[in-house]
């Protein structure tokens, strides 16, 4: 099988280095009878004159951004050019000094790979925004794959009780040596400290990218995986991309009460929490809570804070945030608790008698902001002071003052509007030749390995369709 020289020629604008290229090395091989190699692609000579360019038609795939989605993209269009015998030349370029910064501070430094869900579908409602979207890419490329994936590449995957999965060793290192030995092996280009100022469209296929300071560079396929960063939606504004509004998510809650001051380090493994905001709008969440220096924390409280994103930033991070302590207990179930405990301890103090699951400090602070004595025994609590318990106990209000930004984890709601994106290639209906995978896409998940997966899947699509989009007919 053999393409048309012509047609290559075509499809590149004139004075393009292609054609320069092209026109020096066919004079300076003139003498060739029946064919020459040009820049890897093997040109056959006809009978009639004509040049044709053979199988070896090297394409070039830049990947803008040198983080989660970029590096996984550039390796498995490399495997998968490799396996398909392709000749293609692909390059990373990352505009800091620095590779994979994220990966390395991942997880704590550990590196929350992906999620333990191997079902599609239960996978996806993991994204406040995207999840739809995110079905047809995963049903290509899932956790499950990225647990295999590691597993050849040398990298054993384990999962955590609650579903966590990080490398065995514990390390977010693993990740990137993982990831820098593929590169290496598979001679992809990684330029460091090449910033990518602007993307000029050639022609279909064809772009054409500034680099600072750095030579320009022309490429069929280019993968914007610029993260969150500002000049990553610059790009791709600039290439008639539509923006979705920008908000933080994953964050703590900034809180300020009496019952959870100085009890810093205190853990909830099971709170059930009902955040409202002006105009009443309400969104809920259950699971672990954490009491830190300024409120609240923990993955209840962020994974509260992704659903609840864009609304949050409208309220300016203010609204009203209702626990219950007691995780999914209801309130008539804790008071007859308390009245037995009352039955039961009748002369023990209250100080030193109550709910096994709460912690001896907050029961001690829930009585003093309720202006109930410690020392009281319990013969001497009256119905109404149980009452009281009782709501502060399941139906506690805290005024919520602004955000905080977690040291775990923290991700941008917002980016490349989900509809210009073919999410069956990860290519721009817009600007055919580009590319998106990983933040920069209007596409975030909840914290536990899902922002990973969201980049891995995308990056993985994408570079599928790069190195061989099907054939037109
Ligand atoms: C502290 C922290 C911990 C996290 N922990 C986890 C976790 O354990 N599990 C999880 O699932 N998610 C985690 N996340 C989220 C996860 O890191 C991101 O979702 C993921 O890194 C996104 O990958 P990406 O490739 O899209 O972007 P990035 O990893 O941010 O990579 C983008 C790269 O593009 C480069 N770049 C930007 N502009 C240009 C340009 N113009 N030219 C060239 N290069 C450019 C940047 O320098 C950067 O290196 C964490 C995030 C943070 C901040």
């Amino acid at each position: 099988m053999t393409r048309d020289i012509q047609f290559v020629i075509l499809s590149v604008s004139e004075g393009s280095m292609f054609t320069r290229l092209f026109n020096q090395s066919y004079h300076s091989q003139r003498g060739v009878k029946h064919s020459l190699l040009f820049e890897g692609i093997s040109l056959v000579r006809h009978r009639d004159g004509r040049y044709t360019a053979g199988m070896g038609a090297r394409k070039a795939i830049a990947i803008i951004g040198g983080g989660a989605a970029g590096f996984f993209s550039a390796i498995n269009a490399a495997q998968l050019a490799k396996n398909k015998g392709l000749s293609v030349d692909i390059r990373i370029l990352e505009a800091s000094g620095q590779v994979l910064k994220k990966v390395k501070i991942s997880g704590g430094g550990r590196c929350n790979v992906t999620h333990h869900c191997f079902d599609v579908k239960t996978f996806c409602q993991n994204y406040p925004r995207g999840s739809r979207e995110l079905l047809s890419p995963m049903q290509k490329f899932q956790a499950q794959d990225t647990v295999e994936w590691f597993k050849q590449a040398g990298v054993r995957l384990v999962a955590e009780a609650d579903g966590r999965m990080f490398p065995d060793t514990n390390s977010s290192q693993t990740i990137i040596d993982c990831y820098l030995d593929l590169v290496k092996q598979f001679q992809i280009q990684l330029m460091t400290n090449s910033a990518v100022t602007a993307i000029e469209v050639l022609s279909p296929h064809q772009l054409k990218l500034k680099i600072r300071g750095k030579d320009s560079f022309t490429a069929d396929a280019v993968l914007v995986a610029t993260g969150s960063s500002p000049a990553g939606y610059r790009l791709a504004e600039s290439l008639g991309h539509t923006i979705t509004e920008l908000a933080p998510s994953l964050f703590s809650f900034k809180i300020k009460d009496p019952l959870i001051a100085g009890l810093q380090g205190l853990s909830f493994s099971d709170a059930t929490l009902k955040l409202t905001l002006p105009g009443k709008k309400t969104f809920k969440q259950t699971g672990p809570l954490l009491i830190t220096h300024w409120g609240l924390s923990g993955p209840a409280i962020l994974k509260l804070s992704a659903w609840a994103a864009r609304e949050m930033k409208h309220a300016h991070y203010n609204g009203t945030l209702t626990v219950n302590w007691m995780g999914s207990e209801k309130s008539s179930d804790v008071e007859n608790r308390l009245k037995l405990m009352k039955e039961e301890n009748s002369k023990s103090y209250l100080k030193n008698v109550y709910p096994e699951n709460l912690p001896k400090r907050f029961w001690l602070n829930l009585l003093d902001k309720l202006s109930i004595d410690r020392d009281k025994q319990w013969a001497k609590i009256s119905n109404k002071d149980i009452s009281k318990i009782c709501h502060g106990l399941v139906a506690t209000q805290l005024n919520i003052l602004g955000q905080n930004r977690y040291k775990d984890e923290f991700v941008e709601c917002g980016g490349v509007t989900l509809s210009e994106v073919d999410f069956k290639t990860m290519q721009s209906k817009v600007c055919p030749g580009l590319y998106f995978a990983g933040e920069l896409l209007d596409v975030d998940g909840i914290t536990g390995g899902f922002n990973f997966q969201h980049a891995w899947t995308t990056g993985w699509v994408a570079a599928q369709h790069m190195v061989s989009p099907p054939t037109p007919h």
